[in-house]
């Protein structure tokens, strides 16, 4: 809650009271006056650390993509499987909706929401304001949600261990790389700090 005439007001998040926002330095809280409810909390080295990690996503996210995910070998055939390959099989199969459902969960959500993380936090690092901020900000939160590439890895584990009887499973690097990226992720949400942005936004 922000008017330009006016200080900034948070509503704590137990009691509902209604008190002025204190600017905060790295690692500190604020708390509510009535109920010592924790209002906000500004995040140790926040863009350092968001882009540290959102770049080692980036640079993962190719190579999950670009390398073999895994190989079946069966009577001395073998077929080599990307990540992409069970989008176009669905595809394939007629099954649009789920195969877009994947294509979205798995590769389109990660990546818009590792590259909006770095069109945001690179400019802010330098102290500048990226172009359309708020935007940007707004579609990473919109989307965030939709990037759900641990179910992919599951179902990926499930047909690991059905199918290996059946034929030996080789996993690739892009297994790796995917499962590192969704460390690495995590690690980026967990040192995103959306009270920068709402600074940043505040200040222009
Ligand atoms: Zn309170």
């Amino acid at each position: 809650m922000f008017n330009k005439q006016m200080k900034p007001l948070i509503a704590c998040h137990d009691c509902d009271l209604l008190q002025y926002k204190v600017p905060l330095k790295p690692d500190q809280s604020a708390q509510c006056v009535r109920c010592d409810a924790v209002l906000s909390h500004k995040k140790k080295d926040a863009l350092n650390r968001t882009l540290a990690f959102s770049l080692s996503g980036l640079i993962l996210f190719v190579l999950a993509n670009i390398f073999p995910f895994m190989t079946f070998q069966f009577e001395g055939r073998a077929q080599i499987n990307n990540l992409i390959t069970g989008v176009f099989d669905l595809f394939d199969k007629g099954m649009l909706g789920l195969s877009f459902l994947v294509f979205l969960t798995s590769i389109m959500a990660p990546l818009i929401k590792l590259l909006g993380m770095i069109y945001i936090v690179l400019p802010l690092k330098f102290n500048k304001t990226p172009w359309k901020l708020k935007t940007v900000f707004r579609a990473i939160q919109t989307l965030s949600p939709w990037a759900m590439m641990e179910v992919y890895l599951l179902g990926v584990f499930v047909a690991y261990v059905k199918l290996s009887d059946l034929a030996e499973v080789i996993p690739g690097i892009a297994l790796f790389s995917f499962a590192s990226l969704i460390l690495t992720t995590a690690a980026a949400d967990y040192s995103w700090d959306p009270e920068i942005v709402s600074e940043r936004l505040n200040s222009n």
